[in-house]
């Protein structure tokens, strides 16, 4: 099964390039840490969210940073960086077993996050 393309515009997190991309190697989406279950896109989170503070939360985000498509969006024309996705959110409609998203793009949002629930999937869909 494929990848969901990965559109985000969390400018606040470590992984976040411009062009709304991110650069982490992988991404967790969870239901919100209060509740067990997502019933609207604000029940969501990106678990992989990392607050950018400092040249050293950026650094420190190169162990999960997808160098080989950052190198390649960079260069190749019309090429996006993108990472693996696993959700958790297994009511939306575009869960598959494994902890797959079937989507073929999500969004992922969350202004002037500070934590990750601040941001959503912006692309979940309830059952
Ligand atoms: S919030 Fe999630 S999707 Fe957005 S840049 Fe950070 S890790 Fe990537
Ligand atoms: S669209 Fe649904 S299955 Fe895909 S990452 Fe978002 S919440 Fe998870």
């Amino acid at each position: 099964m494929s990848n969901p393309i990965v559109r985000c515009t969390v400018d606040q997190c470590t992984h976040y390039m411009p062009g709304d991309q991110c650069m982490a190697a992988k991404i967790s989406v969870f239901n919100d840490k209060t509740k067990a279950v997502s019933s609207a896109v604000g029940d969501t989170e990106c678990e992989s969210f990392r607050a950018r503070k400092s040249i050293t939360d950026m650094i420190g985000a190169f162990h999960n940073a997808n160098i080989g498509g950052t190198i390649s969006a960079a260069f190749l024309p019309g090429t996006q960086i993108t990472p693996s996705v696993e959700c958790f959110v297994d009511n939306c409609k575009h869960w598959n077993q494994g902890n797959m998203c079937s989507a073929r793009n999500i969004d992922v949002h969350g202004i002037n996050a500070s934590t990750e629930s601040d941001t959503t999937c912006s692309t979940f869909e309830p059952i």
